[in-house]
């Protein structure tokens, strides 16, 4: 048997903060080759990404994760890096996201094959050292030479601590889109007492924002929460109250549901912008989209997951698409793609740590969902 415990030890006592490797990836590539996996370095702009591959035969069943980890920040009680156990609980940065679900699959995977060495398929698993960054050379640098190579998924399983607060909650079917508007409003500086020489930036910009600020976006859909749109910072950075600035930024985060896509808001609010335009004052905007929205239908592979979890925790999960993204976004354009991990209520904070028995329940959750898989 291989135990995930250790191997999330071992992950966790490499220092892999973003775009860091550490020896995490490595570590893995060790241990899957080791098994008989076929293992291919995808590594592109100074990150780390792994490709394992056990079997030549379709169907090809898919676990994909991150080794890579947010910098620790202030006030932890234990060493970040020292993977300690304590009170049942495994402790360290990375703990819930995600070393230990990257350990659990990759323990379940090597038993099955072990168990299985002639299996009716192959599993595959992809790993990145950028999922936490800008996650451009991570998973997608993955896909892209799978891509090139002629390597494909027929379904899709990512680690990511999906469950709020106790183990087998929640699965993940899909996820809202996210995008950012970049404002900047320019305008000419002047004195605060002569504003009709000036042309304040900062009417315009306020108006627009209000307008942003209460505009209803939706009221959720059959599989989705209602979309969201907060303004998260504004900056003009005057320190003087008697200069009109001639410039200000602002910056907003809109979490979209399958009511939208990405074209369809840029439109719209294209749109309300231009309504706020005025005479010797330019507000442009720029936006960086990081996803469209997206839901894996009810079928097959969801009911799979879905009876392998309660079979193994007794929690019937809960389908949800609520969350931020994941690596999820990229790899449903190639196969459906469900997420199902650990209990996250400590991702990014300080002392980060996750039940020494999840991770066990999480290697038999993934065991039995390959078992199920293979002999459908
Ligand atoms: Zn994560």
């Amino acid at each position: 048997m291989t135990d995930p415990v250790t191997l999330t030890a071992d992950l966790l006592r490499c220092p892999s903060v973003t775009p860091v490797e550490a020896g995490a990836i490595s570590l893995l590539e060790s241990l899957l080759s080791g098994a008989g996996f076929t293992c291919h370095r995808t590594d592109r702009n100074g990150i780390a990404n792994l490709h394992a591959r056990y079997g030549t035969a379709g169907p090809v069943f898919g676990f994909n994760g991150h080794t890579d980890v947010v910098p620790p920040g202030e006030n932890w009680t234990v060493d970040p890096f020292g993977a300690e156990i304590r009170d049942g609980k495994i402790w360290g940065r990375g703990a819930a996201d995600m070393k230990s679900g990257v350990a659990a699959f990759a323990c379940a995977a090597i038993d099955y094959v072990k168990e299985n060495p002639q299996l009716p398929g192959s599993i595959a698993i992809l790993i990145t050292g950028d999922e936490e960054g800008d996650a451009r050379d991570g998973t997608v640098a993955i896909l892209d030479w799978m891509a090139a190579q002629g390597e494909t998924l027929d379904c899709c399983i990512v680690g990511e601590p999906t469950c709020p607060d106790f183990m087998g909650q929640m699965m993940k079917v899909g996820r809202r889109g996210s995008m950012t508007l970049y404002l900047t409003a320019t305008g000419s500086q002047g004195h605060a007492a002569y504003p009709h020489r000036a042309r304040n930036p900062l009417p315009p910009l306020i108006g627009f924002l209000d307008h942003l600020a209460q505009w209803t976006l939706d009221g959720g859909t059959d599989q989705f929460d209602p979309s969201t749109l907060a303004i998260t910072t504004v900056d003009v950075g005057n320190p003087a109250n008697n200069v009109i600035p001639g410039e200000a930024k602002a910056t907003v985060n809109i979490r979209f549901n399958d009511a939208h896509s990405s074209a369809s808001l840029t439109e719209a609010i294209k749109t309300v912008l231009a309504g706020y335009q005025i005479e010797g004052v330019t507000v442009s905007m720029d936006i960086k989209v990081s996803g469209e929205s997206f839901v894996t239908a009810p079928g097959e592979f969801t009911r799979l997951v879905s009876d392998a979890i309660q079979a193994e925790t007794g929690v019937t999960p809960e389908h949800s698409t609520s969350g931020g993204t994941s690596d999820a976004r990229f790899i449903r354009k190639i196969c459906p793609v469900v997420e199902f991990g650990l209990v996250g209520q400590t991702m990014h904070k300080a002392d980060e740590h996750v039940a020494v028995a999840d991770i066990h329940a999480l290697k038999s959750v993934y065991h039995r969902i390959m078992g199920a898989y293979f002999t459908r």
